[in-house]
């Protein structure tokens, strides 16, 4: 009998112990912890924020996994100790025979002066409704979404937001310019150069306009204060800037960088047995950026993750390595999106295209969600 305990219930934990289950005997124990007692997909939060689905739509309880074999324990992390394969939660220590991270990326609006005040947080379960209120409300003028930091947990989702708030506005009569801004010298740098054509032509089809280069200082009432100058907004939508949660890198995991650390073929840290997936981690690419941040990746690493450790447990070996290959569907707006697809491990660069739009690809980033609620939650 063994216990695996996985700290995070979102996208890659939630993947992991469904994964580990399917994998050891039914008197080893999987114990998921997570201080939210729901979960949500990330992509709900383009939808609820132009109202074409809302949140609960795509929220399931985590007490459901409890009938599927995982034990669920709801509360906040407060320390992680890696040798012992061990988390404190709310003041309870639970140890395991292996452990995975699955704790994705925490916000920090607060390193940006003016962003709590000024800014729709989109990124925030919790502002959400406001944000999507503000805009119902927008009686139109500069209407900016604003990327605060160059990792940020799914790179497409700001621009996709961009075209379905473009959409909102032109359907209900609303005089607005819808403009994007961001600190990196192209949309998508790790798509490359044609990808990023292609992106950057329709929001121009679109007319979106577009800003590289622009990193906001601060923000202010109706200004985001650059380095090179002042921009007026009406309305502004923003990511915040991401951070590695406090409590993976005062563990230790980040080993002095930014984010977790891990063998990037088996997702372990440098702690034996410690495995951590998803936005959490690090992983440099071949022409030395980095893998993006997205749940089809923690999804994979998962299971890589799993099955290195089903092994451990079980005294086999595995050779299941995570292979960089992903895909995610970018809404652009009238009802369509396109296919960011390829192989993000390649050399000397990612091989990453972006297909035509197409309705199709709509329905087949929905299925994408009702798929996966399906198997995790059985409905
Ligand atoms: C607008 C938007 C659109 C997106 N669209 C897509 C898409 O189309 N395709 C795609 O693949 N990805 C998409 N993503 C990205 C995807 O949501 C993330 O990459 C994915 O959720 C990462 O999974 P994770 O398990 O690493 O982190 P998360 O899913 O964020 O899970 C981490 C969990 O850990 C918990 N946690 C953190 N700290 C603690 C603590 N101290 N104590 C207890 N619990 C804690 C959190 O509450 C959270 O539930 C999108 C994201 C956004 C924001």
């Amino acid at each position: 009998m063994s216990r695996t305990l996985i700290l995070g219930g979102g996208f890659g934990g939630l993947a992991a112990a469904h994964a580990l289950r399917s994998m050891l005997a039914a008197t080893d124990e999987v114990v998921l912890v997570e201080r939210q007692p729901t979960f949500v997909m990330g992509l709900r939060k383009s939808w609820a924020l132009v109202g074409s689905g809302d949140l609960a739509g795509g929220e399931r309880r985590l007490d459901l996994l409890t009938g599927r074999g995982i034990e669920v324990v709801t509360g906040e992390i407060t320390a992680i100790e890696p040798e012992a394969k061990a988390a404190v939660v709310d003041g309870r220590r639970l140890a395991g025979d292996a452990l995975i991270v699955a704790l994705g990326a925490a916000r920090a609006p607060e390193s940006v002066p003016g962003f709590g005040e000024n800014v729709h947080n989109v990124y925030e379960r919790s502002s959400l409704a406001r944000a999507a209120e503000a805009l119902r409300s927008t009686k139109g003028g500069a209407i900016a979404i604003g990327i605060s930091s160059a990792s940020h947990t799914c790179p497409p989702a700001p621009y996709e937001m961009a075209f379905l708030v473009n959409d909102f506005l032109r359907s209900r009569g609303v005089p607005a310019r819808v403009e994007v801004f961001t600190p990196q010298p192209m949309s998508l740098p790790v798509v490359g150069q044609a990808g990023c054509d292609v992106l950057e032509a329709r929001l121009s089809e679109e007319g979106i306009d577009f800003y590289p280069n622009h990193q906001a200082l601060a923000v202010e009432p109706g200004e985001v204060v650059f380095s090179g100058g002042r921009g007026r907004f009406d309305l502004l939508l923003g990511v915040p800037p991401h951070r590695c949660p406090a409590v993976a890198a005062s563990a230790g995991l980040t080993d002095g960088g930014p984010w977790v650390k891990v063998n990037p073929s088996t997702m372990e840290t440098r702690f034996p047995g410690v495995y951590a997936i998803g936005d959490v981690v690090e992983i440099p690419l071949a022409n030395k950026m980095m893998l993006p941040k997205a749940g089809v990746f923690a999804e994979s690493q998962a299971q890589v993750a799993a099955f290195h450790i089903a092994a451990a447990l079980t005294g086999g070996t595995a050779n299941a390595v995570f292979n960089g290959e992903g895909y995610c569907y970018l809404e652009v707006g009238r009802g369509l999106a396109m296919e960011v697809r390829g192989d993000f491990l390649a050399a000397p660069a990612p091989a990453v295209s972006i297909g035509a739009p197409l309705a199709s690809h709509l329905n087949e980033k929905r299925d994408f969600e009702a798929t996966r609620l399906r198997k995790w939650f059985g409905a």
